[in-house]
C-alpha cells in the first residue's frame, strides 16, 4: 500500500464571527475532502509540543513522526539541508538574512526590499570570498551558502555549541535598533563568549563590505532598499534523525515550495522534487504539483505534498483569500489526486491535514491547537464523520493522535 499526505499549511483555524461561528474549513465547500472524510477516519493531532516554537519547522517534524523535542535544531539546519549543505558534528548552521537598515541603525525590513536571488548571489559570493573559509579565519572558520532572495545560510565550521548564544529573529524586531539585538553569550564560558564576539565581528565586517558593493550602489540609484548587513539567527547542529527508509523501509518524495519543508524531507531521506511555478502562494502551480505527486507515487512508497498558500493567506489576515485557498486545495489538489490515483490504478492511503493552525483573525499568528486529521486507508472501515473540518475531526474515530501514530497510519502501518 502506497501513501500520499496532502498538507495545507496553516489551514485550520478557529470559529469566525463573519462566518456565523464556523471555521474557514467548515464554511468552505470541500466536496473532495469530504469524500476522503466519508471513506476514511478522522481525528486530531497536537503537532506542537508545549513551549516549542509555533511554526512549520516543529509542526512538520511532528507530522513526519519525529519528536521535535529531540530533533528540532532551528531553521538553519533545515535550510542548510534544503540547500544540500553537508554538516559535520560540531558544525552549527544558522539562517542568515540580508537586512535593510534605517539611518539610525534600526531594522528597516528583514528582507532587504525582497532583493532578488540574482542580486543577492554576488553579495553572498563576496561575503564568502572575504570572510568565509579557513583562509580568512583559521581558528573559527565560517562558510556562506547561497539560498533564495534574502534567505541564506551561514555555517560555523567545527567546535561550536549552538546553545552557547542567543540570536533574534529579525522579522520579529522590525523597527528596533540592531545595537539592542546583538548576539549574546548565554554564559561566561570561553566558547560562548567567542561565538558572541565572532558573530558581532561578522556583522560589522559585512556592513563594511556590503556598503559600497556594486549591487547596493545600483539599488541605491534605483531608490530601493539595500542589503546592508547580514543577520544570522536560529543556530543548530545536525540532528540525529533516522530516515523513513531506516524507520519503515520505504522510499519517499517531498513536493513543497518552502525550504524548511524541503530540508526536512532531505533529512528524512526523501527525494525533493522541484516543480516549475511552485510559488508557495495562492497562484501556485497546483496542476504541476499534483502531476509531480502522482508521477512520484508510481516510483515511491510515499509522497508528501505540501501547499503553503493557506498559511500565507492567514498571515495576511485575509479570510476570503484563505477560503479561496481551501477551495483550491480541495478542487485543484485533493480532487485531481483522487482522480489520478483511480486512473493510474494506484492503491494508496490518502491523508489530509494542516501542520498547525494559523489564525486569520488573531493577527495572522500560528497556534498550537491540535490539527484536524483525515486518513483514508481503503483497508480500514470508515468512522461516522462525513465532512473534513475541525469539529468533525474532534469527534472522529481516531481520537487524539500522538507521537508517530499519524505517520504510521498514513503509511498504512
Ligand atoms: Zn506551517
Amino acid at each position: 500500500m502506497k501513501s500520499i499526505v496532502i498538507l495545507g499549511d496553516g489551514m485550520s483555524d478557529r470559529p469566525q464571527v463573519q462566518l456565523g461561528g464556523r471555521t474557514p474549513l467548515q464554511a468552505t465547500p470541500t466536496p473532495h475532502m469530504d469524500v476522503v472524510a466519508r471513506r476514511g477516519r478522522l481525528g486530531t493531532f497536537a503537532t506542537i509540543p508545549q513551549g516549542m516554537p509555533l511554526g512549520s519547522a516543529v509542526a512538520n517534524l511532528s507530522v513526519f513522526g519525529y519528536d521535535p523535542r529531540r530533533t528540532f535544531q532551528g531553521r538553519g539546519v533545515l535550510e542548510a539541508a534544503s540547500l544540500g549543505v553537508e554538516l559535520n558534528p560540531g558544525d552549527v548552521a544558522m539562517r542568515v538574512n540580508l537586512l535593510a537598515l534605517n539611518e539610525g541603525g534600526t531594522i528597516r525590513n528583514h528582507h532587504a526590499g525582497h532583493i532578488s536571488s540574482e542580486e543577492s548571489a554576488p553579495l553572498i559570493e563576496t561575503l564568502q570570498a572575504k570572510l568565509g573559509g579557513v583562509e580568512n579565519h583559521p581558528e573559527r572558520p565560517v562558510t556562506f551558502h547561497m539560498g533564495i532572495s534574502y534567505r541564506h545560510v551561514l555555517v560555523f565550521r567545527g567546535g561550536w555549541a549552538s546553545a552557547a548564544f542567543s540570536s533574534a529573529p529579525p522579522h520579529d524586531h522590525v523597527g528596533e535598533s540592531v545595537a539592542d539585538l546583538m548576539w549574546t553569550a548565554n554564559s561566561s564560558e570561553p566558547e560562548a563568549v567567542a561565538a558572541q564576539e565572532r558573530l558581532r565581528e561578522l556583522f560589522a565586517q559585512s556592513r563594511a563590505l556590503l556598503a559600497e558593493h556594486p549591487v547596493n550602489v545600483a539599488r541605491r540609484a534605483r531608490g530601493v532598499d539595500e542589503a546592508m548587513v547580514i543577520w544570522p539567527w536560529s543556530p543548530g547542529g545536525k540532528p540525529s534523525m533516522n530516515t523513513l527508509d531506516e524507520l519503515f523501509g520505504i522510499s519517499g518524495a517531498v513536493i513543497s515550495a518552502v525550504d524548511l519543508v524541503r530540508g526536512l524531507g532531505r533529512l528524512a531521506g526523501c527525494e525533493v522534487i522541484q516543480v516549475e511555478g511552485a510559488t508557495g502562494l495562492w497562484d501556485t502551480n497546483y496542476e504541476g504539483k499534483v502531476a509531480a505527486a502522482l508521477d512520484a507515487l508510481q516510483e515511491k512508497d510515499f509522497v508528501y505534498l505540501h501547499l503553503e498558500a493557506t498559511d500565507e493567506a492567514s498571515h495576511a489576515q485575509d479570510l476570503d483569500l484563505k477560503m479561496k485557498c481551501i477551495e483550491y486545495l480541495d478542487g485543484r489538489v485533493v480532487g485531481p489526486v483522487l482522480a489520478g490515483l483511480r486512473e493510474r490504478g494506484i492503491e494508496a492511503v490518502v491523508s489530509i491535514l494542516p501542520d498547525h493552525p494559523t489564525f486569520v483573525s488573531d493577527l495572522g499568528k500560528h497556534g498550537d491547537d491540535p490539527v484536524p486529521v483525515c486518513i483514508w486507508d481503503p483497508r480500514c472501515p470508515a468512522d461516522e464523520q462525513t465532512t473534513y473540518d475541525e469539529v468533525a475531526c474532534a469527534a472522529g474515530g481516531l481520537g487524539n493522535l500522538a507521537g508517530n501514530e499519524f505517520i504510521r497510519m498514513a503509511l498504512g502501518r
